[in-house]
């Protein structure tokens, strides 16, 4: 049985889920995480956490901590809007994991009025800062089975 809100948020739904398929593109070991960005029904950028274009594609140092230049997958998203003739303003975000403040900040500044995602993450001061920023932000979890929606 869907629940309401999950009937609400169908597209949505979908959009997550193609957001965690990408996510498969990121070589980083200790997380994966995908980011779509939708805008008039059109995925207008990608991004899946890993290093800037043209260092190697290796996220963990030898300790197996993440390298600090790492660009989380919101970031990469982003930053790829920059480099392209569209924009971001009034897109929607869809992302696997909850964003982080750094990420949070590029988000309200990108112009991006909607945020999903599907993992909580022990922080929630990005959030926190989106909600502040008068962003719609929710917290779909994927763990609904594809036939069942
Ligand atoms: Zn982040």
């Amino acid at each position: 049985m869907k629940t309401p809100e999950e009937k609400k948020h169908e597209l949505d739904l979908r959009y997550l889920r193609m957001a965690r398929i990408w996510a498969e593109n990121s070589y980083c070991e200790r997380r994966k995480v995908g980011a779509l960005i939708v805008k008039d029904k059109m995925i207008i950028s990608d991004g899946y956490n890993g290093t800037p274009a043209g260092f190697e594609n290796v996220c963990e140092d030898e300790n197996h901590l993440t390298k600090p230049y790492v660009l989380h997958a919101e970031a990469n998203a982003i930053t790829k809007i920059a480099r392209s003739g569209n924009n971001s303003e009034g897109a929607t975000l869809y992302v696997t994991d909850a964003p982080c403040i750094e990420c949070s900040k590029l988000i309200i500044q990108s112009g991006i009025k909607r945020v999903f995602y599907a993992r909580q993450y022990r922080l929630t001061d990005g959030i926190d800062l989106l909600q502040r920023a008068g962003i719609e932000v929710h917290y779909l979890p994927l763990d609904t089975p594809t036939e069942e929606l």
